[in-house]
Parts: C-alpha cells; structure tokens; sequence
C-alpha cells in the first residue's frame, strides 16, 4: 500500500482545490470570532455531496463557488 494519499486541507475545497472561505475554519485557525459562515445560508445537494472524495468529507468545506455553480446547475 503505497498509494500517495492526498492530505485533507480543511483550508481547501475538495472539488476545485481553491480557498474555500469557511468561517468556521478561520475561526479555529485564528481563534478569533468570525461572523456566521456563508455556508450556513446556502444548501448543499446530496449530488454536489456526492462529488466530494470519502477522506474529504466533513473534514474540508466546499468552497462558495463550487457551491453556486452546483445551484445553478439543473
Ligand atoms: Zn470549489
């Protein structure tokens, strides 16, 4: 087994790789009180959901824009 495993950035999102913004996670990075994260006011299908990597999953946050196109999509 010596399959490179990709180490969970809970700063990154899992579908694109970019920055994902939560508040939640600048919190605990900077231990200062941030104001309610965006994800809170958006819904997240199960399709979008399903997009991201088992080792992601509720460790990294999808980021706002994956988060609109998938919305935005049909
Ligand atoms: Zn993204």
């Amino acid at each position: 087994m010596t399959a490179v495993a990709t180490p969970i950035d809970p700063d990154r999102c899992p579908l694109c790789g970019g920055p994902n913004g939560c508040a939640m996670q600048a919190e605990r990075v900077t231990g200062q009180p941030q104001p309610p994260c965006w994800c809170t006011r958006v819904t997240f299908s199960d399709a979008l959901l399903a997009r991201v990597p088992e080792a992601a999953r509720r460790k990294a946050c999808i980021c706002a824009a994956c988060a609109a196109a998938a919305s935005a999509a049909p």
